[in-house]
């Protein structure tokens, strides 16, 4: 469907990136570290939600000490990323408790010897470290070589990083470049993308709210990803992280890179519209969030594009004035008065679940 770039595969503990593997999806905890019950309750929200790859902030000694009691507590199949700026003897101390990726900041770390200093360590223990240019902490001499924080720049600082490490023949590497400005994020992926054949975690940073970043996000990483580029991602949101990855398993599956559970199309009501759809759609979408079986469930409000929708789904209601007409894979099953069609449609949707799992 997309192109997508071709790049190695580099696991970061049980999930493969890159490489054609599925886009994975990643987020960040926003509790204290050395808070281990608060870190650890928060990452089992994750986890129950889709996150695939957790990444936690390690930025003290109690931080460290608390990742490795995290890392104890956490099933090992869900892999814990130390986040590490400024101190590479944080990184050294993360890898130590047990950390299955390390993300460092170029702009921040210091130097090119304690960068390798953590390549070596890292290469000990066989995990990868992610690149992570941001360019809210750009190096200044890129800003001074270009005149202001700008797409080359940050493709620049990644890629002097990357050729760093594979120096010191490192090459378990993930890269990042990440900016709140989309343009500049796109330019920035043009220019890297083709000059190495590491995988791209993508992600906007510092994107906004709830409302306003996941549409900054979605049309950042959408616009990436319909070019093939990003092999995992995280959606930054000033928001609980859970809902990071909620709408990044929706976007990966409106645009048919993932599929975690049904589809449901439903009109955005009009004039024509013959029943209460919206309420209708909220109460349904509400009582079928736990299925993960892939249907399609078209709630449409009339007989224009009703039917037609309603059709081509799994299941599909109709509406007629105060009524919806019931499909089932195509045909029209029955009528159902409005005020029953909430629990009528979520007791179809539970039969055709139960016959899926029984394929
Ligand atoms: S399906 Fe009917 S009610 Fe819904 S938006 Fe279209 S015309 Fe309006």
């Amino acid at each position: 469907m997309y192109n997508r770039r071709k790049s190695k595969i580099v696991k970061v503990g049980a999930v493969a990136i890159g490489g054609g593997f599925p886009v994975s999806i990643e987020s960040m905890t926003n509790t204290k570290t050395a808070d281990v019950a608060a870190t650890v309750a928060q990452i089992r929200r994750l986890a129950e939600a889709g996150c695939e790859i957790v990444r936690i902030t390690v930025n003290n000694p109690a931080a460290a000490e608390g990742f490795r009691q995290i890392r104890r507590q956490i099933d090992i199949a869900l892999p814990l990323v130390a986040d590490i700026h400024f101190d590479h003897n944080m990184a050294l101390a993360a890898i130590d408790a047990g950390a299955d990726k390390i993300r460092i900041n170029p702009g921040n770390i210091g130097s090119a010897e304690r960068l390798a200093q953590v390549a070596r360590t890292a290469k000990k223990r066989g995990i990868p470290i992610r690149v992570g240019v941001n360019a809210g902490s750009l190096e200044q001499g890129l800003i001074d070589k270009f005149g202001g924080v700008t797409a080359q720049g940050l493709a620049e600082s990644a890629l002097r990083n990357v050729r760093l490490l594979e120096s010191l023949d490192f090459g378990d590497i993930i890269i990042s470049m990440k900016a709140s400005n989309i343009p500049m994020t796109l330019e920035a992926h043009e220019i890297l993308a083709p000059q190495v054949e590491y995988p791209l975690h993508i992600g906007i940073t510092e994107a906004g709210t709830l409302h306003s970043g996941t549409i900054k996000s979605v049309a950042g990483l959408a616009s990436l990803l319909t070019r093939g580029i990003g092999d995992t991602l995280r959606i930054s949101l000033t928001a609980d992280p859970v809902e990071e990855v909620k709408l990044a398993k929706e976007m990966l599956q409106a645009l048919r890179l993932r599929v975690f559970g049904p589809e449901i199309i439903s009109c955005p009501t009009c004039g024509r519209t013959e029943i209460d759809l919206i309420p209708l759609v909220n109460e349904v979408t509400a009582r079928i969030g736990h299925i993960k079986t892939p249907i399609t469930i078209a709630i449409m409000g009339c007989a224009v594009n009703g039917p037609g929708e309603a059709r081509q789904a799994d299941i599909g209601i109709a509406a007629g004035k105060g009524e919806g007409l019931l499909f089932k894979k195509g045909e029209i099953v029955r009528k159902i008065p409005e005020a029953e069609l909430a629990d009528a449609l979520v007791l179809e949707i539970e039969k055709i679940v139960e016959t899926f799992s029984r394929l």
